[in-house]
Parts: structure tokens; C-alpha cells; sequence
């Protein structure tokens, strides 16, 4: 029987939750939830209904996982921990400080619900999380290094767009080529936060806005930028849309660890991702998490889980044979 899924909240991930369940060829999408009113969504499936959240315990029995694609900044907070008195539920809270928290809010529900709950999961927190758990097991004397990009950062394009005389705004956050050189080379660097990434902004101005004052209110902002190497660029709105409108992202994780009675041997483990579609990613990655939530409840496990949580075979569509036999 195919894993019947359920997506509460229609942004970017409900859309590319929806397009992965339809590659996933165990899996069967239910109805997708929405805050807003539901006539007013076209979703991309013919046939699978739009509900109210207001009436999303009527499918209590319906659906085995329900994929929850809100925001980590304020809707997760309160979703995760709600939704999991309901169903298992998988979410993509990437707010890193906040996760043990939100690991407690929702551990106590989806224990009194009998329910799985997986958070965090995506690819940083998730198969990134993933890589550095693995390699700093293997080489427990060594040392981690994560870079972004390039890649829009949602957070520091927001950041400029408060400034007053701005209109709209992306921003890049760039590794430094040389920085990841002199990881991979075994060099072991100490790194500041300027040495391993540059932001570069792009930014329409409203008319009549003093563009020399917002660059150096945007190159001086503190946290976001100040401690960057950090290039404006001003454009047009037309310009921002025609080019700067791609969801693409990545990066890479190392950790660089030494072994020998000596310390003689260098080991490098790089794991990189080069994203087109930062959602649709993202996405795949939470349906094979939901498979993994459901085979974890079907064998009584209950409670709050991370990927770090999840055997590695639960996450395929192949039967254990079919993994020793090709993938092992
Ligand atoms: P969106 O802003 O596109 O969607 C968030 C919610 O907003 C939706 O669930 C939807 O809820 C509501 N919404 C969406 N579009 C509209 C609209 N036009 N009008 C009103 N409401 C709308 O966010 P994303 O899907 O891009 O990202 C969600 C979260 O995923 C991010 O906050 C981020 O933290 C996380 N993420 C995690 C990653 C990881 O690696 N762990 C990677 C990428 C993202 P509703 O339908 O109920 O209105």
C-alpha cells in the first residue's frame, strides 16, 4: 500500500512536496491544507482536494504523514508541535539555535499522540547535519568546515529590504574560492568570518533614494553584513526580476581529520550540493523522510526524531535485498 501523504501550507515547499510525491512511486498525495481560503489556491494535481486547516481533523485516519511546509521564523513553531497530536508529521525548521527547543515542544506532543514527528530536515539542518555526523564519527581528530552558496539567503535579502529608499533586494552569499583551497589541501585554516564567505547585493532603489546612503547602511548593518566583504550593485526593477529571480543554491561540508601514531595521514571528506531549485531540494528531501516517519510509527517508535535519528535503508523506496544487491 503507498504511503498516503498530506501537505499543510502552499509556498515554495508545498508546491515542490507536491511534485516529489509524484516521482516517488510509493507514495500518494491525500490533500494538501492551507491557512488561506482554499478556493483561492490552484494546486498543481488534478483531482487531490484543498482543504481548510480548520478541517484537518477530519483526516485523521486518511493520511500517513503529513508534510508540514510552513515557516521556520513563526509558523513551524506553533504547527509542528499542534500537528503532531494528529499525525506524523516531517518539517524543515532551520533555525539551527532554536532546534532544541523546538525538539522539546515537539517530543512532548507527538509522545502523547503516539505519533512520529521529524524536524529539520532539508539539506542544512539535514543531509548537511548528516555529513558532519558521519564524518566527525570517522575522524574524531580533525576539523568541520561548512560553507553556503552561492545561493540567495532569504534572511539577508529581507535585511535590505527594510532599509528606507529601498524597493526590493536580493543577496548572495558567495564561498571564497580560496578558502575552500586551502581546506581541501589539507591546510587545516583557522577562518574568520570575512575569510570564508563574500556577500554580494543586488538592489532596487525607490526613486529619489540617496543610493551612497544605503550602501553604507547595508555594508555597516551588523551580524548581517559588517563582518563581510560585502559588493552592492543597483539595478532596475526589471533587471532584479529577469535575473535574479532563481531559487539555486549549495555548498559543500568538510571535515579534514589526521590518523597515524604520528598524526602522518590527512583525510579529506567533502560533500557537496549544487542545488537549481533550493525547494524542490528540499522537498525530496522530506518525502523520503516521510517514508522513513512512517516505517518508524508502523514498528512503534513515537516521539520527536531528526534525520540524525533515521537508519539510512528506511529512506529508500527499495526493499533491503534491492540496496544490498546495488547500492551497498
Ligand atoms: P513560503 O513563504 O513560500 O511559504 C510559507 C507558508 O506561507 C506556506 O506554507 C503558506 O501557508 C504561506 N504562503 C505561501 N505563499 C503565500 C501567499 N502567496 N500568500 C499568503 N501566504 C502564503 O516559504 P518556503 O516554502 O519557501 O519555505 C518554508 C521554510 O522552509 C522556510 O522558512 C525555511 O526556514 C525552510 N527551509 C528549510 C531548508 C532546510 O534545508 N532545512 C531549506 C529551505 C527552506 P498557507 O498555505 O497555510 O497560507
Amino acid at each position: 500500500m503507498s504511503t498516503r501523504i498530506g501537505i499543510l501550507g502552499y509556498g515554495n515547499l508545498g508546491k515542490g512536496v507536491e511534485l516529489a510525491v509524484k516521482a516517488a512511486p510509493d507514495m500518494e498525495l491525500v490533500a494538501v491544507f492551507t491557512r488561506r481560503d482554499p478556493s483561492s489556491l490552484k494546486i498543481a494535481t488534478e483531482g487531490v482536494p484543498v482543504v481548510s486547516v480548520k478541517d484537518v481533523a477530519d483526516y485523521k485516519d486518511k493520511i500517513d504523514v503529513m508534510i508540514l511546509c510552513g515557516g521556520s521564523a513563526t509558523d513551524l513553531p506553533v504547527q509542528t508541535p499542534e500537528y503532531a497530536k494528529l499525525f506524523n508529521v516531517v518539517d524543515s525548521f532551520d533555525t539551527h539555535a532554536r532546534i532544541p527547543e523546538h525538539f522539546a515542544n515537539v517530543d512532548a506532543s507527538a509522545k502523547e499522540s503516539g505519533k512520529i514527528a521529524v524536524i529539520s530536515c532539508g539539506w542544512d539542518p539535514g543531509m548537511f547535519s548528516l555529513a558532519r555526523v558521519y564524518s566527525n564519527a570517522i575522524l574524531p581528530d580533525g576539523n568541520d568546515y561548512t560553507f553556503w552558496g552561492k545561493g540567495v539567503s532569504q534572511g539577508h535579502s529581507d535585511a535590505i529590504r527594510r532599509i528606507k529608499g529601498v524597493k526590493n533586494a536580493k543577496q548572495y552569499t558567495i564561498p571564497v574560492e580560496s578558502a575552500l583551497e586551502a581546506v581541501r589541501n589539507g591546510e587545516n585554516p583557522e577562518l574568520t568570518t570575512r575569510q570564508k564567505h563574500t556577500r554580494e547585493c543586488f538592489v532596487v532603489l525607490e526613486d529619489g533614494a540617496d543610493a551612497a546612503a544605503v550602501e553604507k547602511e547595508i555594508k555597516e548593518m551588523p551580524n548581517y553584513f559588517a563582518d563581510y566583504d560585502t559588493t552592492v550593485h543597483f539595478i532596475s526593477e526589471e533587471e532584479l526580476l529577469k535575473n535574479h529571480s532563481g531559487m539555486a543554491h549549495g555548498g559543500f561540508v568538510f571535515r579534514s581529520g589526521k590518523t597515524g601514531a604520528d598524526k602522518e595521514h590527512n583525510h579529506i571528506i567533502e560533500y557537496s550540493l549544487k542545488l537549481d531549485s533550493n525547494p524542490e531540494f528540499t522537498t525530496s528531501v522530506l518525502v523520503a523522510v516521510a517514508r522513513a516517519a512512517k516505517r518508524m510509527n508502523d514498528e512503534g517508535l513515537k516521539g520527536c526524531k531528526t534525520i540524525l535519528d533515521i537508519p539510512p535503508a528506511y529512506l529508500s523506496d527499495k526493499s533491503g535485498e534491492e540496496l544490498r544487491a546495488h547500492l551497498l
